[in-house]
């Protein structure tokens, strides 16, 4: 099945054995009957497993072309559960230009437990080289970056990664299986906070994880299971529906964040514009290669470059809602240095780009008219 069936109809074959629902129910409970010690239907207690939560996991398996999906209480659930198959003495090598939650995650949780963690900008997939040892056990990947939007070659990283025996983690959030599919492209694991495009509407706070190897998912789901980070049914149950639409929802994603980006940059009092449609775009060549279209994100700096042209410009915005998030319907705004990576040191992250007259887009899906008219009155 292609894509935009897979995205309706996948894993969701006979999810309702009782009266044949389209949807799956809502399963809201903790337990379920045996009728003799040990003998079920499959389910025992639901941080173990739950239907909804099953439907679910089937379908963001199925869309990212892959055979195991696992759902978390949130994208940091999902990376959380990746770190905790590591011991301590293992190091990882990640991309410096992180989401911010996951630079704390690594540097201020797990490097308390004895893992070590590299940044560096992959754009050279190569530079890696310079960092693999023996105890490296982990690469794990954005792309596009949050919030800059540089490009990274997944393929070429998974050349390094399976030469070394290493694990490939992507987190494939901004991209989603709609436009990039990691696991096609060499990558062990795929993880997405579904709280963003996967849910869609804004209304869900929610992690997955998505891999093709057995052994490699009964790590993980021992972890989901022993840790206990579980999404509850009715959660589920909205992502599931949301999944639904993606493949509609990210078109009209791409296509407005790419009139967005056009229009930023002929705007004179707009500084850069990062968008990796643009042919100039440092990576553009491997994300024309590699996704099938450029997303929904978009970030740029002021032509003025100070923090206060940033917060004047935020604080006109009235279509666009400064808010954190990203990936639904509604288009957000917000601004990366006091927001989503105030959590990265000022040092740090101006070394990446993230300036403090940054603003980074989540284009919605709103008539496009509406979404520049916004802009321009904002900027001007
Ligand atoms: C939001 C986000 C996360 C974290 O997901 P939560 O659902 O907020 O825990 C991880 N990676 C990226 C790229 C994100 O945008």
């Amino acid at each position: 099945m292609k894509f935009n069936t897979r995205a309706i109809h996948g894993g969701q074959q006979n999810i309702d054995p009782a009266y044949n629902s389209v949807m799956p129910p809502i399963y809201q409970t903790t337990t379920y009957a045996q009728s003799a010690p040990g003998v079920h239907k499959g389910f025992e207690y639901s941080r173990s497993g739950n239907p909804t939560r099953e439907a679910l996991e089937k379908a963001i398996a199925s869309i990212e072309n892959g055979t195991y999906g696992l759902a978390f209480g949130s994208g940091l659930a999902a990376i959380d559960a990746v770190l905790k198959m590591l011991k301590p003495g293992d190091e990882v090598i990640c991309t410096s230009d992180l989401y911010g939650g996951s630079y704390r995650l690594f540097t201020k949780v797990f490097s308390d437990f004895g893992i070590k963690f590299h940044f560096i900008g992959m754009e050279n997939a190569e530079d890696i080289e310079n960092v693999v040892n023996a105890q490296t056990r982990l690469v794990w990947v954005e792309t596009p970056t949050n919030p800059m939007m540089n490009i990274i070659d997944i393929e070429a990283i998974a050349r390094i990664t399976q030469n070394h025996r290493l694990l490939l983690a992507v987190d494939n959030t901004f991209a989603t299986a709609y436009l990039q599919r990691p696991l096609d492209l060499g990558a062990d694991i795929v993880m997405h906070s579904a709280t963003k495009y996967l849910g869609g509407h804004s209304d869900v706070v929610m992690g997955s994880l998505v891999v093709n190897d057995k052994k490699l998912a009964d790590k993980l789901y021992f972890v989901q299971n022993a840790s206990g980070a579980v999404p509850g049914p009715q959660d589920c149950f909205l992502v599931l529906r949301g999944i639904k639409t993606l493949h509609v929802r990210m078109q009209r994603h791409c296509e407005n964040a790419k009139a967005v980006a056009h229009a930023l940059k002929a705007n004179l009092n707009v500084g850069q514009v990062y968008w990796p449609g643009f042919e100039d775009h440092p990576n553009h060549e491997i994300a024309k290669r590699q996704m099938s279209d450029y997303g929904g994100m978009v970030s740029f700096t002021t032509k003025a470059g100070t923090l206060e042209s940033a917060v004047k410009t935020l604080k006109k915005l009235k279509v666009f809602t400064l808010a954190e998030s990203l990936g639904g319907v509604e288009s957000l705004a917000g601004h990366p240095t006091s927001m989503t990576h105030a959590s990265i040191p000022k040092e740090d992250r101006e070394k990446t780009g993230v300036v403090d007259s940054l603003i980074r887009l989540s284009v919605g899906i709103e008539d496009i008219d509406d979404l520049l008219t916004d802009l321009e009155q904002a900027l001007n």
